[in-house]
């Protein structure tokens, strides 16, 4: 194992001789050639290293999966289309009629909606549970509990779930653990290490980095990636090679860039921290965080992600975020560009206040993408942007 950034230029940068596509590369082909009819066989009997279609694998595609793969240390990886894709791909293998998803309350919108809104249709169910029973898992495993699927750290106050203790529960019951590791991605955390069975990501976020890909991956042993590539194969979930390039592309810098999108968080969290006009800040790598031990613990860098208060109240939020210039009002995270939200407008949009109260969310809070700009720059946009 080299460093992560040796690893990533060059892992799966291999000669790709076996494969014969019909256009060019970028192997952006559909389908490859064979020589002959016992070609064909080989392949059909598993005893070829050839392509055949480009929905099951594609050279492009799979140089960036033996990237991701070797940075997750996970015997295999998979891409497609999107995050919701990849989650969608992972749970059709792994679960069936009558299995119950144990899943953190504080989870994506797609994952949420996926899971209640149209999983439910198939006779799955799903428990959502809260940041205190994640960290006592023993208590809330059930005899139907298939799959725990969960989030660290959580969007947008940044807890953090203990996931060793996490995957240390699934594991003894047989349970399936996999998390959602998009806000740290792989460069902060490391959760095949911790234990977790699977670990899913949106491709679409630091991986990629440069807001212009939309794609998903999981990384895990061969044993529990095999079945989710049949389904991938199935449901058409695979990403395109154009993209999958891209996204290689992108993945050369990721070392470099997350580094520098910590450095500049930090930065940012403490300028917000230091001043008045900020009642809170959310960032992991504060010793104010709640979960700032655990996040120590078991991330090798604290992100790119920040949130801050405004005192609870929506009208100072909207009229900081409205006035922000070089920091661009978007949904997404993990590009070059900074980037806000306001989570009652986005995740928490048109939630009770009770609701609120439970994801400890208000009306008057900021969330941060921060990127790659010079983080003086950030700092006296967000200085001009807070002036009232
Ligand atoms: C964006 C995101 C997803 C969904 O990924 P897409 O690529 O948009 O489909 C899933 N989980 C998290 C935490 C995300 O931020």
């Amino acid at each position: 194992m080299k460093g992560p950034a040796t690893e990533l230029i060059h892992a799966g940068e291999t000669d790709r001789g076996d494969a014969v596509p019909l256009t060019t590369p970028i192997y952006e082909t559909s389908t490859f050639v064979f020589e002959n009819a016992q070609e064909v066989l080989a392949y059909n009997e598993g005893r070829s290293s050839k392509y055949l279609y480009s929905r099951y694998a594609n050279p492009t595609i799979v140089s960036v999966e033996q990237k991701l793969a070797v940075l997750d240390r996970a015997e295999a990886a998979l891409l497609f289309s999107s995050g919701q894709g990849a989650t969608t791909t992972i749970l059709m293998a792994h679960v069936k009629a009558g299995d119950e998803i144990i899943c953190g309350s504080a989870i994506y919108g797609g994952t949420l909606h996926l899971l209640h809104d149209l999983l439910s249709n198939f006779g799955v169910t799903t428990r959502f549970v809260s940041l205190e029973d994640l960290a006592s898992l023993d208590r809330v495993i059930g005899p139907k509990t298939k799959v725990v699927w969960f989030e660290s750290p959580i969007n947008p106050t940044l807890r953090c779930v203990d996931v060793k203790r996490v995957a240390d529960a699934c594991r003894a019951r047989g349970v399936l653990s996999v998390i959602d590791n998009t806000f740290a991605c792989p460069i902060n955390q490391q959760p095949l290490a911790l234990g977790i069975d699977l670990a899913m990501q949106s491709a679409t976020k630091y991986l990629n980095g440069h807001s212009d890909v939309t794609g998903g991956v999981v990384t895990g042993p061969r044993a529990l990636v095999a079945p989710i590539e049949k389904a991938r194969r199935l449901l058409g979930t695979v990403m395109d090679p154009y993209p999958a390039y891209a996204l290689g592309r992108g993945l050369k810098t990721l070392q470099l860039r997350v580094a520098r999108h910590n450095a500049n968080a930090r930065t940012v969290a403490e300028f917000l921290a230091k001043d008045k006009r900020v009642s809170c800040v959310y960032y992991p790598g504060l010793p104010s965080h709640p979960d700032h031990e655990i996040a120590k613990r078991q991330m090798l860098g604290f992100g790119g992600m920040v949130c801050f208060d405004l005192g609870g109240e929506y009208e100072r939020a909207a009229a900081c975020y409205d006035r922000l210039k070089l920091v661009k009002r978007a949904a997404s995270l993990g590009g070059v560009e900074s980037l806000v939200s306001m989570p009652v407008l986005t995740s928490q949009y048109g939630h009770t206040d009770e609701q609120l109260k439970q994801a400890g969310v208000t009306r008057g809070m900021l969330r941060l993408s921060v990127g790659l700009e010079d983080p003086a720059d950030l700092i006296a946009d967000l200085d001009q942007a807070l002036e009232s």
